[in-house]
């Protein structure tokens, strides 16, 4: 059974991803991960990254199979998080999983509004000293402004200010919006509101994968 979760920019797809792989024991591939980490060898993609850009889809595809057949030879129980988010990622992804036997069982949508995600990220600043990292909602600093560690001053990442993520917002509404529409009209496509509380939404979630289990077993 094969899952992929899309969302937005703050939609809280990480957590929630992170909580699904651990209750059904799935392999939990992330996409951002695997950027940074070619990031961190290759200046060219660092470069992409650092200016909030995506790296060209074809790319991301050949790395993600890549990072499969090395990692995952058997391709059995994963989520996918951020990936495909074009419909010439989700065939080749398809392709490349029937080639051995198996598939994409269901895409669920992770969806917040675009005052929501302004809200959550430009909550966050971090720590000018330490790189420290707060949330002036859910984890305030003692004192406005100021690192509870090191006393540095707290800064907001020129990513994270209101203009940029309605940037982010909009870039990632525009190009997975065929891929939604296309995995609604396959029947595999599950939205989920994602503008509630964290535990809310992964019971949401627990069952939709529990019930894909189910159907991918029968
Ligand atoms: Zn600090």
């Amino acid at each position: 059974m094969n899952i992929v979760l899309l969302g937005s920019p703050a939609s809280g797809k990480g957590t929630q991803a992170e909580i699904l792989s651990k209750k059904f024991n799935l392999f939990h591939l992330s996409t951002g991960d695997i950027a940074r980490k070619l990031a961190e060898t290759d200046p060219r993609i660092k470069e992409i990254i650092n200016s909030g850009k995506l790296i060209p889809p074809e790319e991301i595809t050949m790395h993600v199979l890549d990072f499969l057949e090395n990692k995952k030879p058997d391709l059995r129980d994963i989520l996918f998080e951020g990936f495909p988010r074009f419909i010439s990622q989700y065939e080749a992804l398809d392709n490349f999983l029937k080639s051995k036997g198996d598939d994409i069982d269901v895409v669920i949508s992770l969806e917040v509004p675009m005052d929501v995600a302004i809200k959550r990220i430009s909550a966050r600043w971090m720590c000018s000293g330490c790189g420290e990292i707060f949330n002036t909602e859910s984890k305030p600093p003692k004192s406005f402004g100021v690192c509870d560690k090191c006393s540095g001053t707290l800064v907001q990442r020129d990513d994270d200010k209101p203009e940029a993520i309605k940037t982010r917002f909009e870039y990632y509404l525009q190009n997975t919006k065929e891929l939604i529409d296309y995995a609604d009209v396959k029947g595999n496509l599950t939205k989920v509101n994602g503008d509630r509380p964290i535990e809310e939404i992964a019971k949401d979630l627990e069952e939709i994968v529990r019930k894909a289990k189910e159907d991918d077993q029968n």
